[in-house]
């Protein structure tokens, strides 16, 4: 028998595509080391005489992966949800990301955000820090203590920022090559991701030599795009040699280049959605985000009917809740807002379509992440409803989506990433 080789029982949900669920009642999943060697409904002659974890009438799903959140903003999450993006910005976010500053104060702050997004089924993400790079490395060891897997950047920013935020280019840069190196200290939790905060708050000069260090160490890109009507206009007026906005990316070579995420997304003209369609960028949709901040609702069926990935995001503190479940949720209900109020040509997004870009949508971003299909990298979470009253018999799916709508962190008894059972 193999060390390596677990095998779980259990009701199995998970989506290999946008349409529909793949469901498996009373099934087997077998894992090697950190992959998935087998699904299905009865257990392989070779595996018989291997121990079973049953999970019983208990439901397992492919755990969450939040593809746009800010480690730093945890603590200002529910605050200041009256305003738009840029006061916001300079009335909340950018006073509490100075503190970072202080080693301490990250250490604190970013292990119990980890914790959160774990105890919440968050098994990757996508998470920016901020300029500071010792504060930064705290992030990525409270990612790699908690045992789940994330891309971490430190933020770049050098004009139109606070005094005490702004970078010195050769600082900015030299800072940013560092986090890359120390990020291999928290392999293979930890991988880094080049993170120009906005087009605003970079110069032409450093987004180019961000685009170069990302090309130059094979790396991501994950940024922020078309958000809010006056952060567009501002672009514009900024950068008037670029198209629009996607395209200040894309000639500095943030888009097109290497995989990237954009989040938001939500006032592209059709110009700039077939670049994003073409370039392969990841729309990381952060349905609270544009509720708190009035920022609009991104045209989520427009973007997938275009062939755009798109993956969800808690956009903490634009969201306010760490729970991929309740994103998920929001997403839908968002989208029905949309078609009811704005589109009535464009349907809604439905459960399915949901779950599956707040897990194997998002996941892609990590290569084989977020389903249960035989060499994906095991990422799940077993869910005990029982708590949840109710006087009838319902279907697993049903469990689910009640779940997702009305559960919490409590009915989630255990959370694998990459294989192994995360302690609680
Ligand atoms: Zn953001």
């Amino acid at each position: 028998m193999k060390e390596s080789v677990k095998i779980l029982k259990g009701h199995i949900l998970f989506t290999k595509s946008l349409d529909t669920f793949t469901i498996i009642e009373n099934g087997y999943i077998v894992v090697d080391g950190p992959h998935v060697a087998y699904v299905g409904e009865s257990l392989p002659i070779e595996y018989t005489d291997y121990p079973i974890k049953d999970y019983g009438n208990k439901l397992i799903i492919p755990g969450f992966v939040d593809t746009h959140v800010h480690g730093p903003q945890y603590c200002n999450r529910g605050l200041g949800m009256d305003m738009e993006l840029l006061p916001w910005l300079e009335t909340y976010t950018f006073p509490e990301e100075d503190k970072f500053k202080e080693e301490g104060y990250a250490k604190k702050v970013y292990t119990a955000f980890i914790d959160d997004l774990k105890r919440n089924g968050t098994t990757r993400a996508v998470i920016y820090g901020t300029i500071h790079l010792t504060g930064t490395v705290e992030l990525m060891k409270a990612v790699a203590d908690a045992g789940i897997s994330a891309y971490v950047g430190k933020v770049n920013m050098n004009q139109n920022a606070p005094d005490y935020l702004r970078e010195e280019d050769s600082q900015s840069i030299a800072d940013t090559i560092e986090s890359i190196k120390k990020s291999t200290d928290f392999a293979p939790y930890v991988r880094p991701i080049v993170t120009p905060r906005f087009a605003p708050s970079c110069t032409y000069k450093l987004m180019k030599e961000l685009s170069e260090i990302a090309k130059a160490h094979d790396l991501p890109v994950q940024s922020h795009l078309s958000e809010n009507r006056g952060e567009i206009d501002w672009v514009k007026s900024l950068f008037p040699g670029s198209k629009d906005y996607t395209s200040v990316y894309v000639d500095h070579n943030l888009i097109g280049q290497q995989p990237t995420i954009m989040a938001h997304c939500i006032h592209l003209s059709d110009d700039e959605i077939e670049i994003l369609a073409k370039t392969h960028t990841m729309v990381a949709h952060c349905p609270y985000s544009n509720n708190n901040l009035s920022s609009g609702i991104a045209p989520i069926r427009k973007l997938l009917d275009a062939g755009v990935p798109v993956a969800l995001g808690s956009d903490i503190s634009g969201g306010h809740l760490t729970s991929m479940a309740r994103v998920l949720t929001e997403a839908i209900g968002l989208s029905k807002m949309k078609w009811a109020e704005v589109d009535g040509e464009r349907k809604p997004i439905t459960l399915s379509e949901a779950f599956y870009m707040a897990t194997r949508g998002g996941g892609s971003f990590f290569g084989n992440v977020g389903s249960f299909e035989e060499g994906f990298e095991f990422d799940a979470l077993v869910i005990d409803d029982a708590s949840i009253f109710d006087m009838n018999v319902r279907s697993p799916l049903e469990r689910l989506e009640r779940w997702l709508y009305i559960g919490d962190d409590r009915q989630i008894v255990d959370r694998y990433c990459r294989g192994a059972l995360l302690c609680s």
